[in-house]
């Protein structure tokens, strides 16, 4: 199937996947650790990279959450959750008393995740788990953030049984089940190089890849869809009869002003706020801390500057000396927009200080480093709604998106959906041929 790739920028492929070298410390400029879903496993044997993967460290399995001014390592399960003394008796009742629920109405599609967890398990749980957890993965305020565009899975669990926590058992038993009783957690994965080496991987198996061209705007023609290059060159094919968007919404609107007007107008007021990540690595034995989990999420109401630390050289002990730890922090987000609006080295200094005091760290950083997302990750909130309810017109006429404000924001969201459009393209190039 004749095909083109284009990609905008000139030194790189991957997008927000990037992955540094500096001397001995190897950083994750952007996603650190993907779930490894079957979709994304056959994607890495594809690019033939089963050998470079990289598992998480046992330990990852613990994680951490800063509550009453003290890293406390999180309960795993929901029975764990009952007995571990994390939550106060008044919410293990309640949590006891969501077991009862039936089935009532469905999770109306503009109710948020704070409105739903609140009214479930009340404000502690709100407080000291959901914030901080979404927070984690989608940057998001909970109060803003729309139950069934990022949490569809609890939505239908809701739908269908009445109580989350008794269908999350359900649906553990069965899948228990199916395999025998063997269900393990899903593979935690990066690789040898970082994260940027899939990409890197996939982008060398391309034949028609177009590094360093923009695409500028978009036009129907009788016969499919007129592309214009920034750099005013033709492109190979003078139209295309699919075209697939893997580029974020503000890049995406520009693009389809002209053909697809309404669409354009719903792109453009998606929100992404800004993050940071600020990289420092320490001397091993100048850290208290045993650091023996994934990281740590700091809930706002602990008033930090930071969201979060990822214990980089906890998952990964390859990323820095082996007598150093890396720590990788990120700062920003919708819970916090401005939270690292500072320049690199206060707000290098301001991070230094508050893991100092968390971690018990008593030398000066050996490694610094900041990047920053001036627009980091979609924001699944009232905005993304009519994008998402416009999709299946949009692929009626030949537009496919598999971009994360489709997809879902994690690397494997997006994998599986190319995977199913590059199946349904391949199908319909086949049924006209
Ligand atoms: C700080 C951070 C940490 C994260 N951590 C994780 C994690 O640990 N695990 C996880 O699974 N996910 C994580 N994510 C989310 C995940 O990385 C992203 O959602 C995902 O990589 C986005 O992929 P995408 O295909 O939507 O687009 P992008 O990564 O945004 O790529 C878009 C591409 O389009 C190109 N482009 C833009 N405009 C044009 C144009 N006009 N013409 C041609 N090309 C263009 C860009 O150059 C870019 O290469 C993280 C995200 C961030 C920001």
């Amino acid at each position: 199937m004749p095909y083109d790739v284009f990609e905008a920028d000139p030194a790189r492929v991957g997008g927000t996947i990037e992955s540094a070298q500096y001397g001995p410390y190897l950083l994750d400029v952007g996603p650190n650790s993907l779930q490894l879903s079957p979709e994304l496993a056959q994607l890495i044997e594809d690019a033939g990279l089963t050998d470079a993967v990289v598992d998480t460290a046992a330990v990852s399995v613990h994680r951490y959450v800063l509550r009453g001014g003290r890293l406390r390592q999180l309960p795993s399960s929901p029975p764990a959750l009952l007995t571990s003394g994390y939550f106060s008796l008044k919410t293990k009742v309640r949590l006891l008393l969501e077991l009862l629920r039936r089935p009532g109405p469905p999770v109306p599609p503009d109710v948020t995740a704070a409105d739903f967890f609140a009214e479930r398990f009340g404000p502690e749980v709100v407080r000291w788990a959901l914030d901080p957890f979404v927070a984690g993965v989608w940057a998001a305020d909970p109060a803003k953030l729309l139950l069934r565009e990022a949490l569809p899975r609890v939505a239908a669990l809701a739908d269908a049984h009445g109580s989350v926590v008794r269908g999350l058992m359900k649906s553990a038993r069965q899948s228990a089940a199916a395999d025998g009783g063997t269900t393990a957690r899903r593979r935690i994965v990066s690789f040898r190089e970082g994260a940027g080496q899939l990409p890197r991987a996939l982008a060398a198996a391309l034949r028609h890849l177009h590094q360093g061209t923009a695409i500028t705007s978009v036009r129907s023609a009788p016969d499919g869809f007129r592309l214009t290059r920034a750099d005013g060159r033709p492109t190979p094919h003078p139209t295309y009869s699919r075209l697939v968007l893997a580029l974020p919404t503000h890049a995406a609107a520009p693009l389809l002003r002209g053909a697809f007007p309404a669409f354009a107008e719903a792109l453009a007021v998606v929100r992404h706020p800004p993050m940071a990540a600020v990289y420092l690595a320490y001397p091993r034995a100048a850290v208290a801390h045993p650091l023996d989990g994934f990281g740590a999420l700091y809930p706002r109401a602990e008033g930090r500057r930071a969201a979060g630390t990822i214990w980089s050289s906890s998952l990964y002990p390859a990323r820095c000396p082996p007598t150093e730890v890396l720590l990788t922090t990120f700062v920003g987000g919708d819970q916090a927009p401005t939270a690292a609006d500072l320049p690199d080295d206060e707000l290098t200094a301001a991070i230094d200080a508050e893991l100092r005091a968390l971690y018990g760290i008593s030398a000066v950083p050996t490694f610094r480093h900041v990047a920053r997302w001036a627009r980091a990750i979609p924001q699944l909130d009232a905005h993304i709604r009519p994008v998402r309810a416009a999709l299946p017109a949009l692929e009626a006429a030949g537009v496919f998106a598999v971009a994360n404000w489709a997809a879902g924001v994690g690397v494997p969201d997006v994998v599986v959906r190319a995977r199913k459009v590059a199946e349904r393209l391949i199908a319909d190039a086949a049924a006209t041929t």
